[in-house]
């Protein structure tokens, strides 16, 4: 009998698959069918597979991906979940777009904002959260460490398959441990402070949590755009595809006259901080073309 099952992470070449009642230990079929092009199985795979013990299965077929996240390396994310610090580091602008920006780039439809260490900052910076609240994005207000705000993430995270990216110090793994601490044991943020290897390179693992699962380490590590064409970093800013009728075709909304983007962003109803960020990541795009 076939079953489908989700792989939860990839261990010496046995495939952790969770089924519905159990976790069974897979490896793959000499000849795997594959539904799409890329031959390795990674955490968040979707496979058919057949029961060979109680415990222990073969891998038969590979569901085709809705998304392919690089780093780290998983499949068929629900959700980004963009961590920033209300303060300590302060949030900047450009940072969090740029975060913004790979997120929608990966293809994962659900993109949060969540900032923590509101417990630094009552309301300081709620018209720049505001900002992005306009654009679409949710917007959480959390505090790791007075525990506010836990409630809503917890409710965001229900059912999902969500990674955690965002500027390292945001506090990532103060929010997954204050959320529950068997899943800070499970991506390291303790054993990280007792000197696992900066360098070390860690596979991803599926973590249940709230009826989906959490991505055991954050999305993105690296910040850098690339492999995006300049003209196409407009499309990742949603909130600009509401301005249409530039004069030219297509218009880059930097230095062409007639733009509805800048006229927009002139009589105040696009926010000037999303305008500048996206004009300082066109230029960096720009630059690397050179
Ligand atoms: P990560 O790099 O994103 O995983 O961030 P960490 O979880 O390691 O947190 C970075 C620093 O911010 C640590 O010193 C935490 O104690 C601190 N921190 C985390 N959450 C909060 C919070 O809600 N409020 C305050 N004041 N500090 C926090
Ligand atoms: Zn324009």
């Amino acid at each position: 009998m076939t079953e489908l099952g989700r792989i939860l992470k990839v261990y010496n070449s046995v495939l952790h698959v969770a089924a519905k009642d159990a976790v069974i230990l897979c490896k793959l079929r000499g000849r795997v069918k594959k539904g799409h092009g890329d031959a390795v199985l990674i955490p968040g795979d979707v496979v058919a597979f057949e029961r060979i013990s109680p415990k222990e299965g073969v891998i038969e077929r590979i569901n085709a991906r809705t998304n392919l996240l690089r780093r780290p390396c998983v499949a068929n994310l629900t959700q980004i979940v963009i961590t920033a610090a209300a303060a300590s580091p302060n949030p900047h602008p450009l940072v969090i777009s740029r975060f913004l920006v790979l997120a929608e780039l990966s293809g994962v439809k659900k993109i949060i904002l969540c900032v923590n260490k509101m417990d630094l900052c009552q309301g300081k910076q709620e018209d720049l959260l505001v900002a992005y609240e306009v654009v679409g994005y949710p917007v959480l207000r959390v505090s790791a460490k007075q525990r506010t705000g836990l409630d809503a993430l917890r409710q965001r995270l229900a059912g999902e398959i969500t990674v955690f990216a965002g500027p390292s110090g945001a506090g990532k793994s103060s929010l997954l441990n204050a959320l529950d601490s068997s899943l800070a044991l499970a991506t390291g943020a303790v054993s990280e402070r007792i000197g696992r290897g900066r360098h070390t390179t860690r596979r991803a693992e599926l973590l249940p949590f709230a009826g989906g699962y959490v991505v055991d380490t954050p999305g993105f590590t690296r910040q850098e755009l690339t492999g995006l064409a300049p003209e196409e970093l407009a499309a990742c800013f949603p909130e600009f595809s509401r301005h249409t009728g530039c004069r030219f075709t297509p218009c880059s909304h930097s230095h062409e006259p007639g733009c509805a983007v800048k006229a927009a962003v002139a009589a105040e109803e696009l926010s000037r901080e999303r305008y500048d960020a996206y004009i300082a990541l066109l230029t960096e795009l720009r630059s690397k073309r050179k």
